[in-house]
């Protein structure tokens, strides 16, 4: 049984310069595993905390004093890494470690297991429970393939400044691209194309850009949407086959639950539910969303159904609505709210807890999205969380160093398509993109 040898934290900093929580923890004497929390801009408030009252320092704390529980713990199983932390800190939440270290600390010790064990992350987590046995195909003849890169374009809301559109994300996804290489390579066509046609509309246009890296202009919702299909029909392509364009309206950034009335403050119009849904509905088919997330507020489980229903061949996704929270999907999924799910690991604080989510989506037939945060760090294990879960699509943006890692690592990953990764066992195979 591989054992840890060592664990160490300190403050780091993440893509937005707010101060983070890093973890090593090192298998064996040898093997050495890394990981720094991301965060979120617009969170949802079921979320779990980031940090306990006292923030990084706090958790560092928590850490050092519980670093003898952790040393002789095995990283190689990630149920019994959970019960370690979860003796740390029993209550639903993390409110004594907060989120961020239990994200630390599990990816950390993974990321450690998978090199003393010599595989890849995503096959290292494609065999855990309750992750494994909840997928269609269970381990050994388990078949990996590709999430679709899906990139944020054009920013707004949450994540840019005044003047750019309400709603958070523009995005892009190469749905008619056979091989990762050509589904990334297409974003950053699309990307390069929508600056010039900004550029072109708008010389004033600085090139600002939103934190997830997709282009921050001064335009409302509608002009932005236009902006971004003329992108990919200038190079060709049409939307709905080559490429399609899904957005995130993280709309709890515009309820006004007081008022129970969606706000477009910067645009200038307010919508009740029901104009929210028509409003959603209306852009979905006119700009042929493949994509279309967190389209009513966070609690409007009964609203999100509606959209769901009328629109049965697009990617009706939860993120604030769901929180990587395998209880509140199930609830979604028995009232038909999505079809989709973002994972993000530190919504739900730790690994297992992720994986219990990945296995809920997978039970109850809903695509799972892994994604990044607005504000990230520079490693990569999403991209295997992606693979591993069976995610259809891969949310992490098309450019800025702390996206491009992301998409770098799928690049790494794919020179082992043909012949696996080197053992010759049958399940290492990695075939195609995944089914949208
Ligand atoms: C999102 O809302 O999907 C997102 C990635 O943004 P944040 O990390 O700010 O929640
Ligand atoms: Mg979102």
């Amino acid at each position: 049984m591989p054992a840890i040898t060592a664990v160490r934290g300190r403050l780091v900093y993440n893509s937005r310069g707010s101060p983070t929580i890093e973890v090593d923890i090192t298998t064996d004497g040898t093997h050495t595993g890394r990981a720094a929390a991301p965060s979120g801009a617009s969170v949802g408030i079921h979320e779990t905390a980031s940090f306990p009252e006292g923030g990084v320092a706090a958790s560092l704390q928590v850490l050092s004093d519980n670093a003898g529980r952790i040393t002789g713990a095995d990283p190689g199983d990630v149920g019994a890494m959970n019960k370690v932390i979860r003796e740390i800190d029993p209550e639903p939440g993390y409110p004594k470690m907060g989120g961020s270290l239990a994200f630390a600390l599990s990816i950390a010790a993974a990321e450690s297991a998978a090199k003393s064990a010599g595989k890849p992350l995503y096959r290292f987590l494609g065999e855990q429970e309750p992750l494994a046995s909840a997928l269609p195909s269970a381990p050994p003849a388990r078949r990996y393939r590709f999430p679709f890169p899906l990139g944020n374009i054009l920013g707004g809301g949450a994540h840019a400044g005044p003047g750019t559109p309400d709603i958070q994300e523009i995005l892009i996804c190469a749905t008619g691209s056979d091989t990762v290489q050509d589904a990334i390579r297409t974003n950053l066509e699309v990307h390069s194309e929508l600056r010039r046609i900004l550029q072109e509309s708008d010389p004033g246009f600085s090139g600002g850009k939103g934190d997830e890296g997709g282009w921050a202009p001064r335009l409302d919702n509608e002009k932005a949407l236009q902006a971004a299909a003329r992108a990919c029909e200038n190079l060709g392509f049409t939307l709905g086959r080559e490429v399609s364009l899904g957005v995130d309206f993280a709309s709890s950034t515009q309820w006004d639950a007081s008022r129970s009335r969606y706000v477009y403050d910067r645009a200038g119009f307010e919508n009740d539910a029901g104009e929210q849904i028509e409003f959603a509905s209306d852009l979905i088919s006119r700009f042929k969303l493949i994509y279309a997330e967190d389209a009513v507020h966070e609690e409007a489980f009964e609203d999100m159904a509606q959209i769901r229903a009328r629109f049965p061949d697009v990617l009706v996704t939860g993120d604030d609505l769901t929180v990587t929270n395998a209880a509140i999907l199930e609830r979604a999924a028995r009232g038909g709210s999505c079809n989709a799910a973002i994972l993000k690991v530190n919504q739900a604080g730790g690994l297992y807890d992720a994986l219990e989510f990945a296995a809920a989506g997978a039970r109850n037939g809903i695509g799972l999205v892994t994604s990044h945060r607005s504000g990230e760090s520079t490693e990569s294990h999403i991209s295997h969380i992606g693979i591993a879960t069976g995610s259809k699509m891969l949310k992490v943006g098309v450019v800025g160093g702390e996206r491009v890692a992301k998409l770098n690592e799928l690049l790494r990953i794919a020179e082992s398509r043909d012949g696996g990764d080197g053992d010759g066992t049958e399940h290492d195979l990695i075939q195609g993109m995944a089914e949208l």
